[in-house]
């Protein structure tokens, strides 16, 4: 719906009120943390009795058949199996041919809590000249904002971790600066980061064009290979790549377990706001937040932030280790919590975290 201008200005202070004739207000998916996601992902297929592995670097796959090198051991071994699923994203064109990509880069600016004044309303803004890209200001719950997206073609080889171009940052803060209170400068920039999306190859075109679409590809070779989607269309690649190798490799059917499935943690919102422990705990854990927060309540230490300025408790790094395979401090950092988003606040949480990694490692030993 359209909104006026003061309720524009009232759901996200930080617009400017010159020229504002009025917004349009529309609903949307909003994640906590992908990172929360993707954790709670595994660890309920790991509870029906999935395998995951983690630190194993794939180096060639077959139909029924992954070499691999284990990055902690360095030991190289193959994996068997009655169908190998490529699931690899921007990479699944280096392990086989029969995937073609036109990778496009999307870059995020971190801007640190209280920047821009953004309540928990995200801003949308129109990319002058073109009429379905936008720019986003995007408050997560610790109140920092991120300020994205770029959507442009890369070629070459497909980096581990893609860097933001000098190009993408001015980009991004000429286009958020217009339309707030106060522009923005490098200055206010505290961190930022990029992603490549796996496109399909399609028809041509721009890259902001290509379908977001995903695909189930069957090599010559019978491996197969999913890629492309959405992160909020997850569980249909998931089931589309699970129907054609039930169909290629002849597997038995057996009725879906997952259809319905909650993850763990999930539950009605309801029920979520019930649960005894902090809300930003109950937001990041859902019902499995007692359980964290009582790791504060048997040590006091454990409550605390690990930093200044994060809200981030040492329970939380405990658990990750604990519950979440965390293995060193960077999964921790980048991997289970946001932290490494804005550097300064990885290097000022840093030591108490490998501090708290090592001793939790040492009591599952
Ligand atoms: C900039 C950007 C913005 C996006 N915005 C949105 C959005 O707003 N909404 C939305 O729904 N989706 C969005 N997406 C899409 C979403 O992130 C992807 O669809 C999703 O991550 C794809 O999941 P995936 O599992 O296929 O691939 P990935 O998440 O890329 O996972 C592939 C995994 O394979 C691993 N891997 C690669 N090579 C090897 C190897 N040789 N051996 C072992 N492991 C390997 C990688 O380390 C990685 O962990 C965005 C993507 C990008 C890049």
């Amino acid at each position: 719906r359209s909104v006026p201008p003061a309720e524009a200005l009232a759901l996200a202070p930080g617009l400017s009120p010159h020229g504002l004739r009025g917004g349009l207000l529309a609903y949307d998916g909003a994640l906590v943390d992908d990172a929360r996601l993707v954790v709670s992902l595994a660890r309920t297929a790991a509870s029906f009795g999935a395998r995951i592995l983690t630190r194993l670097s794939a180096s060639s796959l077959s139909a029924d058949r992954v070499s691999v090198v284990d990055g902690v051991s360095g030991d190289a071994f193959d994996i068997h199996a009655r169908q190998v699923i490529n699931a690899t994203g921007v990479w699944a064109g280096t392990l086989t041919g029969s995937v073609r990509l036109r990778p496009s880069l999307g870059s995020h600016l971190v801007l640190a809590p209280g920047t821009v004044p953004m309540g928990t309303t995200s801003v949308n803004i129109g990319v002058p000249g073109e009429t379905n890209r936008f720019v986003f200001l995007l408050p997560q719950p610790d109140g920092r904002v991120y300020l994205g997206l770029t959507d442009e073609p890369v070629a070459g080889a497909i980096p581990d971790v893609p860097s933001v171009p000098e190009s993408d940052v001015d980009f991004l803060l000429a286009l958020a600066s217009s339309v707030l209170d106060r522009p923005l400068t490098r200055a206010d920039v505290a961190g930022s980061y990029a992603g490549l999306r796996p496109l399909v190859e399609g028809s041509g075109g721009r890259s902001a064009d290509l379908s977001r679409k995903h695909a189930v590809l069957a090599g010559s070779d019978g491996l197969l290979t999913v890629v492309g989607g959405k992160l909020t269309t997850y569980r249909r690649m998931a089931e589309d790549a699970v129907d054609a190798a039930i169909r290629l490799a002849g597997l038995a059917v057996t009725p879906c377990r997952t259809a319905w499935l909650p993850l763990l943690g999930a539950a009605p919102r309801a029920e979520l706001s019930l649960v005894d422990a902090p809300a930003r705990l109950v937001a990041r854990y859902g019902t499995e937040a007692p359980r964290v927060a009582a790791l504060g309540e048997l040590d006091a230490e454990f409550a605390a932030p690990v930093a200044p300025g994060t809200e981030i408790t040492a329970a939380e790094v405990v658990w990750a280790v604990r519950n979440e395979g965390a293995l060193d401090v960077s999964d921790v950092l980048e991997r289970r919590t946001r932290l490494a988003l804005i550097p300064a606040d990885a290097e000022a949480a840093r030591a108490r975290v490998a501090e708290l990694v090592d001793k939790s490692l040492a009591g599952l030993a």
